[in-house]
């Protein structure tokens, strides 16, 4: 029965009580986003550019860039609501490296110079990619929003706002590092929206690495620290009326994306596959029992504890 309500669910996300989850769908070209918008995703909440650029032996022109940003778009052209697309920058370096981008060997590349960080050298590069996102959307009807990965500081949150206004861009950051978390006030103030990268965040805050399989137990984005840091980055954006998503591996998980809901996550953005589960799961559930599951999760000792309360209070 279960696998019959996940094959026939259809969105949008919504809590039994019919509070708003927008489920958005992750994706690495146009393929991936024709496919997620045949499907009941309501949007794109990341489509990771550095994956059109992989083999890429030299930084492609903007004319090339606006077309592979084109293909993304149109699959989500003309339906209007709350639908759009959110790209994200080039997250070039440390498990992603670009020929065209990375040249420097360095001891710690998931500490260096990596994501937003590159424009500090080469602004060329972030400037090339926002004029070929600006010209992709001319002519598309579907709302473009632009983030940066790596962020870490109020400056570094500000200095892209203004490149992306410049353009006629809708700016916003990924909380990836656990400074922006710390800080979320003040750096949702320079922009319009957050996404949360559950994956790099729960890398910084637990120290470690996302690629070491002995380290699974830390990496765990149910650990009640990086659920702190979330609830963090949530409370900005409830108070400055601002949308938060969540856009890494942890929106996937059915359970978490309702704690997720319940920190005051807006919006949450996975794998086109994943997306039926995740809705069955918010339509069981009321917005009142996700937010008794996150508190109690957040309050936990530890990651099994967290998941083992909000488990009992998601499935009463
Ligand atoms: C993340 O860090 O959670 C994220 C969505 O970005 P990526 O997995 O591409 O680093
Ligand atoms: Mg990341």
């Amino acid at each position: 029965a279960y696998f019959n309500r996940v094959r026939e669910w259809r969105g949008p996300g919504r809590t039994s009580d019919d509070y708003a989850v927008q489920l958005l769908a992750n994706v690495g070209d146009g393929n991936a986003a024709g496919k997620a918008a045949a499907g009941e995703s309501e949007g794109i909440g990341l489509f990771r550019t550095e994956l059109a650029f992989l083999s890429a032996p030299e930084e492609p022109s903007v004319a090339e860039q606006a077309e592979i940003y084109r293909s993304v778009l149109e699959p989500y052209a003309g339906r209007g609501g709350r639908t759009h697309v959110v790209i994200r920058t080039l997250d070039a370096g440390s498990d992603k490296p670009l020929a065209f981008a990375n040249f420097d060997a360095e001891a710690n590349p998931a500490l260096g110079v990596r994501g937003l960080r590159l424009a500090a050298d080469n602004p060329g590069l972030l400037i090339h990619q926002l004029d070929a996102i600006a010209e992709a959307r001319k002519g598309i009807d579907v709302d473009v929003w632009v983030m940066a990965p790596m962020v870490a500081t109020v400056g570094e949150a500000r200095s892209f706002a203004a490149k992306c206004r410049d353009r006629g861009l809708w700016p916003g950051v990924m909380v990836e590092v656990p400074a922006v978390a710390l800080k979320a006030e003040q750096v949702l103030a320079e922009v319009e929206f957050f996404s949360i990268g559950t994956n790099d965040l729960t890398q910084y805050a637990m120290a470690s690495d996302r690629l070491s399989s002995k380290l699974v137990d830390l990496n765990d984005p149910w650990q009640p620290a990086v659920l702190s840091l979330i609830q963090m980055a949530g409370h900005a954006g409830i108070k400055r009326h601002k949308p938060v998503g969540v856009c890494g591996e942890a929106a996937a998980d059915p359970l978490l994306a309702c704690v997720l809901a319940g920190l005051g996550i807006t919006s949450l953005s996975m794998a086109a596959t994943a997306l039926p589960a995740v809705g069955v799961q918010l339509g069981d559930v009321t917005i009142e029992q996700c937010r008794q599951a996150a508190e109690a999760a957040v309050q936990a000792p530890d990651a099994v504890a967290a998941k083992a309360r909000a488990t009992a209070l998601l499935k009463k």
